[in-house]
């Protein structure tokens, strides 16, 4: 499958780790937007939110707890954004469901 997310999970397209485990990679954005800009995603293909099913879905849950863990790490003490675009309306620009995690400065009110 030509999935660029996809192929840094396999090592051919390199990446900045942040964590990994069986499930899924967190790692950061080529182009940040913030000081923190990183994307977590589920090793498994799913396209995007709207191919999450009753049957997949429980790796969002384990993406958002290990999320929590990283903004820690990363000192994201004083918060956060936890962005996941959709389709074509949403901008989505990668068709492999991940969330940014974006902070390190105070983030603008406005949602588009
Ligand atoms: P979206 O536009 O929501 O689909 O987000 C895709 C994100 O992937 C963008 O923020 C890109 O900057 C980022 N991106 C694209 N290619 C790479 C790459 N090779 N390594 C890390 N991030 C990437």
């Amino acid at each position: 499958m030509d999935c660029l997310f996809c192929k840094i999970i396999a090592g051919e397209i390199p990446s900045t780790k942040v964590y990994e485990d069986d499930e899924i990679l967190a790692f950061r954005d080529i182009a940040p937007q913030a000081p923190a800009h990183i994307l977590v995603i589920p090793k498994e293909h799913i396209g995007g939110v709207d191919e999450l099913t009753e049957e997949n879905s429980f790796v969002v849950a384990h993406i958002f707890a290990k999320i929590a863990e990283i903004a820690r790490k990363e000192g994201l003490a004083d918060g956060y954004r936890v962005v996941s675009n959709v389709g074509e309306h949403g901008c989505q620009s990668v068709r492999h469901l991940h969330f940014h995690i974006l902070g390190g400065k105070q983030l603008n009110g406005s949602m588009v």
